[in-house]
């Protein structure tokens, strides 16, 4: 039995929708998504960013649509995509229907805040049409004048009330194809928001610690507040809020639903922090091969390990495993050692053995 089952409450029960080829919700898997930060108008730019970040494994990707031009360039970017797009936009509905009749995947906006009833009307009607679900995105720093007056200040309790507000207008309009977000830059005012909000709709919910940070306080913020939300079977999809490039975005959030056991995808390493007693350069090692094997989509395990103390224990349980040994590492294939190793050629023996294996298990699945 898997024992992280044991600390991870069932997932709540949520309407499903569909991001064009992505299900969203229900009994879906979690999916990851990122965002571009190139200028949109860029076409080459943007749409060569949309493949890093599939082929990091991003499941949607939401592209910034800040004027027509940019909205405009969506039909390119989305025939260019293998994944579905979803346009970010505030303020101009007439940005939306651009980016709607270019054939996005998704809207990411908040009915209250592109103007009237009428203008969020004509969306809505739009957005149904083509059956492409909305986002509705609150954000503790940019919650509605009234609810900051009534609230003094940024709080759970404001987010919610925005978010139900926002829902409201399109249930409205009989529209229901949305899901919700309630980010914070703190991650306690986060949690708080998206507990109380599980109880009060079963739409589903996008998950993120806004503006997080740089990579290591960000991803820490993230999967401590994240982590919470997930071990209490709350989360259909997520986004990482990084200041650093949008595709390590993406790894952060593989890393964290792996963590949990929530999703398994693409090359796990277990690797020791080092001592005076490794008889390889685990740290170098590691670096290289995550770097060597980015590309895998498979789940694997592999252990790199600097000494005997852990060394075997570990490898015993991996797909791939290598020990150090003075000068002579030890290699482990599905849990067994067939040979030696040298330094200089531990990474490509590595990398080699895991692409073989993985190429077993795509025989196995085709057979
Ligand atoms: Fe040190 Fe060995 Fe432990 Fe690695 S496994 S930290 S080298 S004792």
């Amino acid at each position: 039995m898997n024992p992280l089952n044991s600390f991870v409450a069932p997932r709540r029960v949520t309407r499903k929708i569909h991001v064009g080829k992505v299900a969203v919700g229900g009994d879906a898997a979690i999916s990851v998504q990122s965002m571009t930060n190139t200028d949109t108008r860029n076409v080459a730019a943007t749409h060569a960013q949309i493949m890093a970040l599939a082929e990091a494994g991003a499941d949607m990707v939401r592209v910034s649509c800040p004027d027509e031009e940019a909205a405009l360039a969506m039909g390119p970017l989305v025939a260019g995509s293998p994944v579905p797009l979803i346009a970010d936009i505030h303020f101009d509905h007439r940005l939306a229907l651009i980016a709607l009749d270019k054939g996005v995947d998704g809207l990411r906006l908040n009915p209250g805040n592109i103007g009237s009833r009428a203008r969020v009307a004509e969306v809505a009607r739009a957005a149904c049409e083509r059956r492409v679900p909305i986002r509705i995105g609150v954000n503790a720093g940019s919650l509605e004048r009234e609810l900051l007056n009534r609230y003094k200040e940024p709080c759970a309790e404001a987010m919610v009330e925005s978010a139900l507000q926002h829902i409201r207008i399109l249930e409205d309009l009989d529209y229901r194809e949305i899901k919700v977000s309630l980010k914070a830059s703190n991650a306690a005012m986060t949690v708080a928001a998206y507990r109380m909000l599980a109880t009060r709709t079963d739409y589903p919910l996008h998950l993120g610690i806004t503006e997080a940070g740089g990579l290591i306080p960000g991803t820490v913020k993230s999967a401590v507040g994240l982590g919470l939300l997930l071990a209490e079977g709350l989360g259909d999809t997520l986004r990482i809020s990084l200041s650093t490039d949008p595709v390590v975005e993406v790894r952060v959030g593989f890393e964290i639903l792996k963590a949990l056991g929530l999703r398994n995808r693409g090359v796990s390493i277990i690797s020791c922090p080092t001592c005076s007693r490794q008889e390889m350069p685990v740290i170098d090692i590691t670096a290289k091969l995550e770097a060597r094997l980015a590309h895998i989509l498979e789940p694997v395990t592999v252990s790199i390990i600097g000494c005997v103390v852990n060394g075997p224990g570990e490898a015993k349980e991996s797909h791939v495993g290598i020990v150090g040994g003075a000068g002579e590492n030890l290699l482990y294939l599905g849990g067994k050692p067939v040979g030696k190793v040298a330094d200089v050629d531990v990474v490509e023996r590595l990398a080699q053995e895991v692409e073989a294996w993985v190429a077993g298990m795509r025989g196995l699945e085709r057979s």
